[in-house]
């Protein structure tokens, strides 16, 4: 394995900082830096960004991120164990990583970082949903990412890029696809973590749109799609009827079947209907 920096092995480094791998945090480590530096590039180039890394571990992609040029790194790592061995990275890069020790749920990420800024992270796969969410659900668009770069569980990953007609279609689909575009970008098998997880993972590219594809409230597009896919085997028109009472008519005005079911519905389809509702 060719080096791509002068700082020491990852297996080292876990055991010179005994950082044992610990469930609850969700820590599977990725210990190949050439795998780390490839992740880095699927974000594109760094050089003129800053990047929010969330949950840097050992710092196996923080190493990546910075060797691949990355203009300033902010890394938010919940457990102090790392820190010793991030400040042994944030010494070999001056003035290029920070590192916060907090809770990356907890914090106002976007103020530490300059535009423009990418998100780039092996997530904790128990909070990579919820930050996901959190990420697409600004509270005004464009968001204060340009793009985002992240691992998740294959099965994640597929329902973040999934096209209507299938099972994997949902709320995460049309919430991420309505105004970003998002590709799977790699998949990784269990044994290129350590420890190794139960599942495949994909690493998933998602690049913000200036404007959403369709016009919708996003708070009522929200709405529309919970509903729908909270009873997703049922009809627009049973599954929905809580959103407005006369809710055939809104579907039909909005173009859409009211014997349809979810999982057939494209974007397009929501946003129309989310504009129906919002109709006083
Ligand atoms: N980035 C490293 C790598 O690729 O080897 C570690 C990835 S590991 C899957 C997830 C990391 O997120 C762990 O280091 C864990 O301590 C950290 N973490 C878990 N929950 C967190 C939270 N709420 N906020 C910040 N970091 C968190």
């Amino acid at each position: 394995m060719s080096a791509i920096d002068d700082l020491p092995p990852l297996r080292d480094v876990i055991a010179t900082h005994g950082l044992s791998a610990r469930k609850s945090l969700g820590q599977n480590f990725l210990l190949d830096l050439n795998l780390t530096a490839k992740i880095a590039r699927v974000a594109g180039d760094l050089t003129h960004s800053d990047i929010l890394e969330v949950g840097p571990g050992p710092g196996g992609l923080t190493r990546g991120l910075l060797a691949e040029g990355a203009r300033r790194v902010v890394a938010i790592e919940k457990d102090a164990r790392c820190l010793p061995a991030l400040a042994e990275i944030a010494a070999a890069y001056p003035g290029r990583l920070d590192v916060l020790n907090e809770d990356a749920l907890q914090v106002d990420w976007a103020a530490a970082l300059s535009a423009p800024r990418k998100i780039v992270a092996n997530l904790p796969y128990n909070v990579g949903t919820e930050l996901l969410v959190r990420w697409l659900t600004p509270p005004s668009w464009p968001p204060p990412w340009e793009s985002l770069t992240l691992m998740f569980q294959r099965e994640v990953a597929e329902r973040i890029v999934a096209q209507p007609g299938g099972k994997a279609y949902g709320r995460l689909a049309v919430l991420t696809q309505w105004r970003s575009t998002a590709r799977i970008a790699m998949t990784l098998p269990p044994e290129a973590f350590t420890p190794p997880p139960k599942v495949h993972s994909a690493v998933v590219h998602l690049e913000a749109l200036a404007v959403p594809k369709f016009e919708a409230d996003a708070d009522t597009l929200s709405r529309v799609v919970k509903a729908a896919f909270a009873q997703r085997r049922k009809m627009l028109r049973a599954g929905l009827k809580g959103l407005a009472p006369d809710i055939e008519d809104r579907l039909l005005a909005a173009g859409l079947k009211p014997t349809e079911r979810a999982e057939q519905v494209p974007i397009e389809g929501f946003c129309a209907l989310a504009r129906e509702i919002a109709r006083p």
